[in-house]
């Protein structure tokens, strides 16, 4: 082999190396300080926008309670943002009726850090990623993936509709993948980018936050595309939380095979669909049908969660703690 061919040979071993480099996007950092203390403690909402319908409002209402209360850092939602079909626009009207009007509380005025969900994906998708709308509303943030780093907990936030097989098969309605494509590529530089920044987080709670279920008793169930392909990522990596919505419930399952714990917070207006499914009791620690919201404490060596329905009322506690440098 000549000097010019082996020359040409790394030359060309180069390029596709930055290639491949400079496309392996890394997920988005934001940075959150949590409070003087170190603590943190925020509300989780899912499966919200409908104009104030299906006691929308309601739950609105004691949101700005509990956040008052609990001097709640931020909020996040867990997707299916703006029923039926995500926004048209940046310019459709359902911003501001379903979000901006409904959820006027004071303690709410804080940053959203919020998902897509399926029935977003069924709008322009660009839209409620779009600064145009974080200038409407400064409180508003939503992006495909992302992490919010609190110094004592990491947030993970995971793109989970473009996993479910089903949406890209159906003829009822039309997604938006713009930006998704190809879809292959997409979910496997997901899953690696996921799963490094689950590696270099040095954060005492890791918590991952998607739209879809992994673990449900609820109307859609298991998600098998997450449980094969995420599932595994965050039992790898220590995961404390895994919290969604999609299952428009309450709900609480916990596994004897993992410290980590499935928690559904989707009440956040139509709800009482009625369709539960058997689980295993030990499993199950908690399932509510109607609507309402979740909050999470956080501290060095305590997290605790507390499930509230419509009228504010506690429905269900439950809390662990992790000593000071102990791993499970
Ligand atoms: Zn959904």
């Amino acid at each position: 082999m000549s000097k010019l061919m082996v020359l040409s040979l790394i030359l060309s071993a180069l390029l596709v190396f930055n290639i491949i480099y400079l496309s392996a996007a890394e997920l988005q950092l934001f940075q959150h300080a949590a409070k003087a203390d170190g603590s943190l403690s925020l509300l989780v909402l899912g499966d919200w926008g409908r104009k104030g319908a299906y006691n929308q409002s309601q739950v609105a209402l004691q949101m700005g309670i509990i956040g008052e209360k609990l001097d709640i850092d931020f909020i996040i939602s867990t997707g299916d943002n703006f029923y039926d079909d995500g926004l048209t626009g940046v310019d459709d009207p359902a911003f501001y009726e379903s979000f901006t009007k409904i959820y006027t509380a004071p303690s709410l005025q804080k940053q959203w850090y919020c998902v897509l969900g399926n029935h977003d994906y069924r709008g322009d998708v660009e839209a409620q990623l779009s600064p145009v709308l974080r200038e409407m509303d400064s409180k508003w943030l939503c992006l495909r993936s992302f992490i919010v780093d609190t110094e004592i907990a990491d947030f993970f936030f995971v793109d989970t509709t473009p996993f479910v097989d089903k949406y890209f098969t159906e003829k009822d309605h039309n997604y938006d993948w713009s930006g998704v494509t190809p879809r292959q590529s997409y979910l496997l530089n997901l899953l690696k980018d996921l799963d490094k920044s689950l590696k270099e987080s040095t954060a005492k709670w890791k918590i991952v936050v998607g739209h879809h279920t992994i673990k449900s008793a609820g109307h859609h169930g298991n998600t098998q595309e997450l449980n094969s392909q995420l599932l595994p990522i965050l039992l790898e990596n220590d995961v404390d939380l895994y919290i969604n919505g999609h299952d428009h419930c309450l709900e609480h399952i916990s596994s004897s095979e993992s410290p980590l714990q499935f928690l559904t917070s989707g009440g956040g207006s139509k709800a009482w669909r009625g369709d539960v499914d058997w689980w295993d009791p030990k499993e199950m620690k908690f399932y509510f049908d109607g609507q309402g919201f979740m909050s999470v404490e956080i501290t060095q060596t305590q997290v605790d969660i507390v499930f509230y329905d419509v009228s504010g009322f506690v429905l269900h506690k439950w809390s662990r703690n992790k000593q000071l440098h102990s791993t499970f």
